[in-house]
């Protein structure tokens, strides 16, 4: 093995092959760079020879100096290539929080697009001249659609309550329901981010049943808030029942020194019910119900970008924007160019621009026009998978409206060749990566979430992907 070792070349060695020359013009690289990660592959190559792991060429074949400029591109290919990538979500969740929430419409991009390449008046006001607030921005479009007297923006939901409890309620008592003391995907804790903001929970009712007697009786000169947490990603089913806002906001209106607070989790803007789609309260009710305070998600069933939204009465507002935690909360402009675009589609009354309230909104026969499309395409390019239509249900996600199932028409795809399980992973690894359900081991795609565009590359990456089968198999 030293033998072996001993037959790699120097690098200095290296340097003078044509194969280097190449490699660095191909690639693009200047010398120095070119010859550090030539090195790496060096030292990688060695490392396997080390641990019997190496496959490849031996170092006394002319084969090996190949090899040692393959291993080097493939390691400058790893180094450069970007983590995010573009995946086309074909399983019908329309709000995955795992690739993403919700995605942005045209116009929204376009004016991200326009915000993020110029300068802009994000905190400057052109009328006088003078410092602006970057608070001012989503604010009017948020009080105009929720019938609030102030809003501010901060970088996600999670970070409004921490940013409500921190300033409203330190060292003082925050009354919650054990009903409502939620968990939320991605380790969001009702009770943690309580700890956290140096508020004291006061846990009242039972997991399945709290009366208004329960907040009553504890209420106290320590109570700085009643908080209302809305369980986003489960329900309770049975012999249950909780007390709705009307109720609480009168108990607190007794008590001047407490504030009535919901974390509404989604904040629905649109009327899902009107359309049949679930019972999330709209956040223009629960402020008109006279809650003091709400906060919700820019992600979830509002369809814009990640935010956390907080509004309601002007004098508590004012005093969460002057709090030092804004300042640490606080969001680019690139956000809230997006959430300001995403309000104004709501204001125009033309919802079908936010994607997220499109792709719920779709009814399955629209689903079903559209998956007739692409098998027609499909076939005509002779693309060898079988397709057979089925009725089937799609799912909200984003840990909202855990009941609701959307009904859909699903293309249930199979390939004498392959697997569901094998296909899944294949349209997995595709570019851009596919991403489908499996089902009663059945391969399913649901087309509610693929936009047209999508459509055309994933019946591209279709096609590709039987060609490489056949070729693998010829
Ligand atoms: C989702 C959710 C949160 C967290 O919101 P993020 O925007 O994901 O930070 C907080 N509270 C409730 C009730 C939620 O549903």
């Amino acid at each position: 093995m030293k033998a072996l070792l001993r037959q790699i070349p120097p690098i200095h060695e290296l340097q003078n092959t044509a194969e280097f020359v190449r490699f660095i013009t191909t690639q693009d690289l200047s010398l120095e760079k070119g010859t550090e990660i030539v090195k790496e592959s060096v030292a990688l190559i060695r490392k396997r020879i080390l641990e019997d792991l190496w496959d490849g060429p031996s170092p006394d074949t002319g084969r090996f100096l190949h090899a040692i400029f393959t291993q080097a591109a493939l390691i400058k290919k790893e180094k450069l290539s970007l983590s995010l990538h573009k995946v086309i979500n074909a399983s019908g969740t329309v709000l995955h929080t795992n690739l993403g929430r919700a995605r942005m419409g045209q116009e929204t991009i376009e004016h991200m697009s326009k915000v993020a390449s110029s300068y802009s008046n994000l905190e400057y006001q052109l009328e006088n001249g003078k410092r602006g607030s970057r608070h001012t921005h989503a604010e009017k479009f948020i009080c105009e659609l929720t019938g609030a007297e102030a809003a501010m923006v901060v970088n996600n939901n999670a970070a409004a309550v921490f940013l409500v409890l921190t300033a409203l309620a330190k060292n003082k008592e925050v009354i919650v329901s054990r009903g409502e003391l939620v968990e939320i995907g991605g380790s969001f804790r009702v009770s943690s981010i309580m700890e956290e903001s140096g508020a004291k929970l006061v846990e009242v009712g039972t997991t399945n049943k709290t009366h208004l007697g329960d907040y009553q009786e504890h209420i106290r000169e320590e109570t700085a808030m009643i908080m209302k947490v809305h369980q986003s990603n489960f329900v309770i089913k049975g012999f249950t029942s909780s007390v709705v806002t009307e109720d609480l906001v009168n108990l607190t209106s007794e008590h001047e020194q407490v504030i009535y607070y919901e974390d509404l989790g989604s904040g629905a803007l649109y009327d899902f019910s009107k359309r049949g789609i679930g019972q999330e309260p709209l956040v223009r009710e629960v402020i008109q119900q006279g809650s003091d305070l709400v906060s919700f998600s820019g992600d979830k069933l509002l369809g814009g970008p990640q935010a956390g939204i907080i509004a309601g009465k002007k004098n508590i507002v004012d005093i969460l924007k002057k709090h030092q935690l804004a300042r640490v909360l606080r969001v680019d402009k690139m956000t809230l160019a997006a959430l300001e675009m995403t309000l104004l589609h709501y204001l125009q009354e033309e919802e079908d621009k936010i994607p997220a309230i499109y792709a719920i909104t779709r009814s399955k026969d629209e689903v079903m026009q559209q998956s007739i499309e692409m098998i027609a395409q499909l076939k005509q390019r002779n693309v060898p998978f079988t397709f057979e239509l089925m009725e089937g249900k799609s799912q909200v996600g984003g840990g909202t409206m855990p009941e609701v199932d959307l009904d859909t028409c699903l293309i249930s795809l199979s390939h004498d060749r392959y697997s569901s399980h094998e296909l899944h992973k294949e349209l997995r690894l595709q570019e851009p990566s596919i991403i489908t359900r499996i089902q009663q081991d059945r391969l399913l795609l649901d087309l509610r979430t693929v936009s047209r565009d999508e459509m055309d590359e994933l019946i591209e990456v279709l096609y590709n992907l039987s060609n490489d089968i056949d070729r693998e198999n010829n």
